[in-house]
């Protein structure tokens, strides 16, 4: 929390909690420094310093219960119950608490759609082999997503020689099966496989992207 920031309402700068270091009691052993998250401490000659003492959460004291030699010290925690009574902090307790749910909600909210889309499977790239000297294929594509919310897209023929097309030798095709409303295809799946086997060719890969 930064000086100028508010604890539930109160400016950060009227709160005297923070922690003082006994540097003859400190035996420099940096726990408290890897300890604190709010960056409060600096190792300086091997002590512990703590130099951005107001970004100390209030309340907080881990770095005074982790020191091995209990070098570190903050004030009386009647301090901070004062504070709470004085300023009748729980109002905006409760407001704040009420924002935080809200949040947390929304957060949950979306973790779960996104989980929701991830189950999805939207893209499948298939790979086959075969001959494929004539437009029959792309035709019946063509008619398989014909006013349907599916495309192929992405297709790559591999023919390795046009003599060897011509003799029939095998080429390579890969596709990529799309929703054109981004969503679920496992239904359109088993079409696409019975296309591919109604022609003849060989299925070598199909993998959900
Ligand atoms: S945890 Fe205690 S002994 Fe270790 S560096 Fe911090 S103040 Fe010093
Ligand atoms: S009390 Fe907590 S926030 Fe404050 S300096 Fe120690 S570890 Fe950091």
């Amino acid at each position: 929390m930064a000086k100028d920031e508010l604890w539930h309402g109160i400016p950060r700068k009227d709160i005297p909690w923070f922690p003082t270091v006994d540097t003859d009691t400190c035996i420099g052993c940096s726990l408290c420094y890897t300890t604190c998250g709010r960056g409060v401490y600096e190792m300086q000659d091997n002590k512990a310093v703590p130099v951005n003492a107001m970004s100390c959460m209030v309340g907080c004291s881990t770095c005074g219960t982790v020191c091995p030699v209990q070098a570190i010290a903050f004030p009386d925690r009647d301090l901070i119950w004062k504070l709470e009574r004085e300023h009748k902090i729980f109002k905006v307790v409760r407001q704040e608490a009420k924002e935080k749910m809200v949040k947390q909600d929304a957060l949950k909210a979306r973790a779960t759609a996104e989980d929701a889309v991830a189950k999805l499977t939207t893209r499948v790239r298939f790979e086959i082999a075969g001959e494929f000297g004539e437009k029959r294929f792309l035709v019946q594509m063509e008619d398989a997503v014909k006013e349907r919310p599916y495309d192929f897209v992405n297709l790559r023929l591999e023919v390795p020689t046009v003599q060897g097309m011509s003799q029939k030798t095998p080429s390579f095709m890969s596709f990529e099966v799309t929703s054109t409303e981004q969503e679920d295809i496992q239904n359109f799946l088993p079409d696409v496989l019975d296309l591919i086997r109604r022609n003849g060719f060989t299925l070598v890969s199909e993998n959900k992207m």
